[in-house]
C-alpha cells in the first residue's frame, strides 16, 4: 500500500462534534479519519475527493489512555 506522506496525530485538526481528526490534501479536500477509527487501529486517513491516503503517525496505546483518561476527567468533573 502506498501512502501519499505520513503525518503525526498532533498535525491534524480535530473536530470535536464529529470526532474527526483532518488533514489538508493536495486537491483541496480533507484526509479524514475518526477518533473510533484511531482507537481501533486504523492508522490511515483517506480523502473523499481523490484518491491519495496518508498513514497516521501516533502511539495506540498512548492514544487509547488519553481517551480514556479524557473520559474519566469529565465525569469526575460532574460528579464534583
Ligand atoms: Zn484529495
Amino acid at each position: 500500500m502506498a501512502f501519499h506522506d505520513e503525518i503525526e496525530i498532533e498535525d491534524f485538526e480535530y473536530d470535536d462534534e464529529t470526532e474527526t481528526y483532518t488533514y489538508p490534501c493536495p486537491c483541496g479536500d480533507l484526509f479524514t479519519v475518526t477518533k473510533t477509527e484511531l482507537i481501533a487501529g486504523e492508522e490511515i486517513a483517506r480523502c473523499p475527493s481523490c484518491s491519495l491516503i496518508i498513514k497516521v503517525i501516533y502511539n495506540l496505546e498512548d492514544f487509547r489512555k488519553t481517551q480514556v483518561g479524557l473520559a474519566e476527567a469529565s465525569g469526575q468533573r460532574v460528579a464534583v
